[in-house]
């Protein structure tokens, strides 16, 4: 088996070649075609299985397969912004609209998993990853979230923080995955989680990854998926 069989893009597959990666793990085979078909995934796998390239990577096929958006007429952002303060107004923050969000229980995994993202997507143009974690300076994160990054990787408490004032708007997210979702609720974030899931679109692809699929995690999954293929490694 390789990446190609499994249907990813050549600027993908480019990067996991210069990553001296040579063949999908278990849990990559079995995710990877799935969800470049847009199915939901249940995937219960370990740390060092492969699993964040197993979401990752068919994100990335297809924002590489997305056609670019046309130019809009008119004013740039930023010509828009420089026209609004020669009108003398106040400078409003236009909130950012990524099209995926990872959310993950610690910093440690966000940091991570935003690395990863950077190595996958070296060949994409256009495709910027951030982390929007607890402790990181308010500042840093509004320049951050300024650049209108795609993907979004955060903890669920500063997340809410900045969905709250208006900061991220998920009218335009089409993929959504919960890593490590026992942890997630183990530390208690489940009110948390159901909200930031209320404010997506109905019609966004969920990816779920868990050490276990049963118990609080399973009634999540059933809740937040649909028609998921459940894969168990
Ligand atoms: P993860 O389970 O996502 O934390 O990945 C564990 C480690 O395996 C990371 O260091 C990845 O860079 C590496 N890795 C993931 N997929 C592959 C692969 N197909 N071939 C070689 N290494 C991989």
């Amino acid at each position: 088996m390789t990446f190609e069989s499994l249907g990813l893009h050549a600027s993908v597959t480019k990067a996991l070649t210069e990553a001296g990666y040579t063949k999908p793990t278990a849990v990559q085979e079995q995710a990877v075609p799935a969800a470049i078909e847009g199915r939901d995934l249940l995937v219960s796998s370990q740390t060092g299985s492969g699993k964040t390239a197993a979401f990752m990577l068919p994100a990335l096929h297809k924002f590489a397969s997305e056609q670019p958006a046309a130019v809009p007429a008119g004013k740039t952002p930023n010509q828009e912004m420089q026209a609004s303060r020669s009108r003398g107004e106040r400078p409003r923050f236009k909130p950012a609209q990524p099209k995926m969000l990872v959310l993950t229980p610690t910093r440690e995994l966000a940091l991570q998993v935003t690395t990863a993202t950077d190595k996958y997507g070296s060949h994409m143009k256009r495709i910027k990853a951030i982390s929007i974690l607890g402790g990181m300076p308010y500042p840093k994160q509004m320049q951050l979230l300024a650049k209108n990054p795609e993907i979004l990787v955060a903890t669920p408490g500063r997340l809410i923080d900045h969905m709250e004032s208006g900061k991220i708007d998920f009218s335009q997210l089409q993929i959504l995955v919960l890593d490590e979702a026992d942890r997630m609720l183990d530390m208690g974030f489940i009110d948390d989680i159901e909200k930031i899931v209320d404010a997506t679109p109905e019609t966004r692809q969920t990816m779920l990854f868990s050490a276990t699929l049963d118990g609080v995690v399973g009634n999540m999954a059933k809740r937040i998926t649909k028609n998921p293929l459940i894969i168990q490694i």
